[in-house]
Formats: structure tokens, C-alpha cells, sequence
């Protein structure tokens, strides 16, 4: 099941800076979340705002010739388009065909790298100014 780019390609078209901005958005790894159901042709992901500590619920509804139909967004250009809309579609070409070929590695665990253990130690390790707080 292929995400088709036209999607992108339509949202963008006139507008360079947006399909810019969405552009350096997905190869700073900026999506955040990205769920695509292809048969109520929806898609719905969390993109970074350029300000770390925030990010946007986004949903899209595809519709018919590779065009958006609905969308919103949580920012302040929610109601119209904006990069991070633009972002969900561009990753959405970029990954949806990737995932299927994860979907068909994982019939063959052979191939899989060996999983890395970790101690909780590792994963959490204790913070080091903790007798100053005490
Ligand atoms: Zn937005």
C-alpha cells in the first residue's frame, strides 16, 4: 500500500515555502507520530513545533485524485495550510512503503539484528546530585 507523493504535491503546489519547511521538518525527524488507515482514508499524527518543548495534533482526510479534503491542525495556522500538515503527508510517502517492507522482515527473524540487553541501570541511571537533595 503506497502513500501516493501527489498528496504532498497538491497541498504544496504554489506555495515553495511550505513544501520547504515540510521538507527540513521530516529530515529533522519532527513527525513525531504518523497513523495512516487507508480505508477511511485517514491520516492523523503529532508534529514538533520549531519550538522544542511543543507539538501539534494534525488530522488529514484524503480524498479522490490525490487531494486533501479535511484538515486540521493544533497551531495558530490550523484552520489553513500549514508545514506541519504538509509534513504528516510528505512523511506518509516517504514511510508508508518502508513499513512494509519492515512488515515482511519481521517474517524472517534470521535477519534480525540480536537484541542489545540493558540493565535498569543503564536505561535509568541514578541522578548524580542526589544526596543534595536530601
Ligand atoms: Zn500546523
Amino acid at each position: 500500500m503506497a502513500f501516493s507523493v501527489l498528496y504532498w504535491v497538491n497541498f504544496c503546489s504554489g506555495t515553495k515555502k511550505l513544501s520547504q519547511k515540510s521538507e527540513s521538518a521530516v529530515k529533522s525527524d519532527h513527525v513525531l507520530k504518523f497513523i495512516y488507515d487507508p480505508e477511511l482514508s485517514h491520516v492523523e499524527g503529532r508534529v514538533q513545533a520549531s519550538m522544542r518543548d511543543r507539538s501539534y495534533h494534525v488530522t488529514l482526510t484524503l480524498g479522490e485524485n490525490d487531494t486533501v479534503i479535511d484538515s486540521k491542525c493544533d497551531c495558530v495556522n490550523g484552520q489553513d495550510k500549514c508545514h506541519h500538515k504538509a509534513s504528516l503527508l510528505l512523511y506518509g510517502y516517504k514511510n508508508v512503503s518502508k513499513t512494509d517492507v519492515r512488515a515482511s522482515w519481521i517474517q524472517h527473524p534470521k535477519s534480525r539484528p540480536p537484541k542489545k540487553t540493558m540493565t535498569m541501570e543503564e536505561l535509568f541511571p541514578p541522578p548524580p546530585k542526589l544526596a543534595t537533595y536530601r
